[in-house]
């Protein structure tokens, strides 16, 4: 029996995750279709792929180098929109069945709601969108009867994991992390860390800013954020460990004491290949696991004491309202401000602290006034840099 295609848009198609994810649609035998592509900057990379894909829509985010570029060589098929009216227009087409909402940072929100709002599909890796509106993300996709299918290669393998049992019987998550390129480094020699120490991952090749929040393990703070409420877990249901061949991608324990897990080797093409084929499962072009090699798991507890990007991960998972997005916004312009060269790498965390405590808590914000404290934590990071 033949299957129609599945029609998907890629929101933030020049990034790791989204050159992946066109990856996985080249290799899919035609089961997956293109039908809109969207990018911030590297149009020459957007206009290569526009090339390949022939997609119906195109979308830059930033109209003022849009202006600027040579769209000589643009299928004439692609129809260009601008901005972020333009994603909105795009994931409300009616063909389109899936959205991957690949965008780095608090901008991949609108999208996403937007998306959830058409009653598309999600497949999501931008975690910032669960991070900063959680409930309300979760809410409206129940209540338009929309999917979101987790990318985060952990998430990836929670959800897999979960259908080995019933909801009521799962004990906790536990989300592995690899620890990042400091995992043996002493409080003292992190304090000397440079721009390329950071973005010099020892088993993911990513994006630089989940690069750097995986060197200062935020990565997992908003990944116990995201899994609260994407599984609609307790907070005390969500445990860390440290895994550095990063193998396995994480587990559930359910009530009996079974632990289930996810094995592979880590390449994002098998997570996003998963949101896209659910509930199927296709052959897939990711390395798989030889088990004929001898091969070394190991496992060790967090250290939150060089690592406190972790205790503000399972603070702000119970705290709620506000919290989720003064912690990434705080977080998204430290980052920023390490990259710049402005703050240590040791005062990343520092800072999201001083602003997280700093903040007016509201346990019940509407979406704007998200919105707002996201504006609002930016200019309390750069205060914070510049005192
Ligand atoms: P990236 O920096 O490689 O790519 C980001 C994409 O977003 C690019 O297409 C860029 O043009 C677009 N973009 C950047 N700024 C924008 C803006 N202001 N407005 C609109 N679009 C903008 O990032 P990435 O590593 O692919 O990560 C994307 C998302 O996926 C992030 O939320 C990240 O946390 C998540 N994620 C990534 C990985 C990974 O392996 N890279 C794994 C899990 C989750
Ligand atoms: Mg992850």
């Amino acid at each position: 029996m033949t299957t129609a295609a599945r029609n998907i848009a890629i929101l933030g198609s020049t990034g790791s995750i989204g050159r992946s994810a066109l990856s996985v649609v080249g290799e899919s035998d035609g089961r997956l279709r293109v039908i809109g592509l969207t990018a911030h900057s590297r149009l020459d990379d957007l206009c290569a792929q526009a090339k390949q894909f022939q997609p119906p829509w195109l979308v830059v985010t930033d109209a003022d180098q849009a202006a600027k570029f040579d769209w000589s060589e643009k299928p004439a098929k692609s129809q260009l929109l601008y901005g972020q009216d333009g994603i909105e227009t795009l994931v409300g087409q009616p063909e389109i069945d899936v959205v991957v909402a690949a965008m780095v940072g608090s901008v991949g929100l609108r999208g996403a709601w937007r998306a959830l709002e058409a009653a598309k599909t999600v497949a999501l890796a931008n975690k910032e969108t669960l991070v900063m509106a959680g409930p309300q993300v979760m809410e409206l996709a129940k209540a338009r009867n929309a999917k979101i299918l987790p990318i985060d290669s952990e998430h990836s393998a929670v959800f897999q994991a979960l259908q080995s049992g019933r909801r009521e019987d799962v004990k906790r998550v536990i989300l592995t992390a690899s620890g990042g390129p400091f995992r043996e480094r002493s409080s003292q020699q992190l304090a000397e860390v440079t721009v390329e120490d950071a973005l010099a991952h020892p088993t993911w090749s990513m994006g630089p800013k989940i690069t750097v929040d995986s060197a200062t393990m935020m990565n997992k703070a908003l990944e116990i954020i995201e899994a609260r409420w994407l599984f609609d877990l307790e907070p005390d249901q969500i445990d860390v460990v440290v895994h550095p061949q990063s193998i396995v991608h994480s587990m559930v324990e359910f009530r009996d004491g079974s632990v289930i897990a996810q094995l592979s080797p880590p390449d994002m093409k098998l997570p996003i290949q998963y949101a896209l084929s659910y509930p199927e499962r296709w052959e897939c072009p990711s390395p798989r696991l030889d088990l004929t090699e001898a091969m070394q798991l190991d496992f060790e507890p967090p250290d939150e004491e060089r690592f406190p990007a972790l205790r503000l991960g399972h603070e702000v998972a119970a705290a709620g309202g506000t919290t989720g997005a003064v912690l990434n916004a705080a977080n998204e312009a430290a980052v920023q401000s390490f990259l710049d060269g402005q703050i240590p790498f040791t005062e990343i965390v520092p800072a999201c602290r001083s602003v997280l405590d700093g903040h007016h808590f509201e346990a019940k914000p509407s979406l704007e006034k998200l919105i707002e404290l996201d504006g609002w934590a930016r200019q309390e990071v750069t205060r914070w840099v510049c005192t």
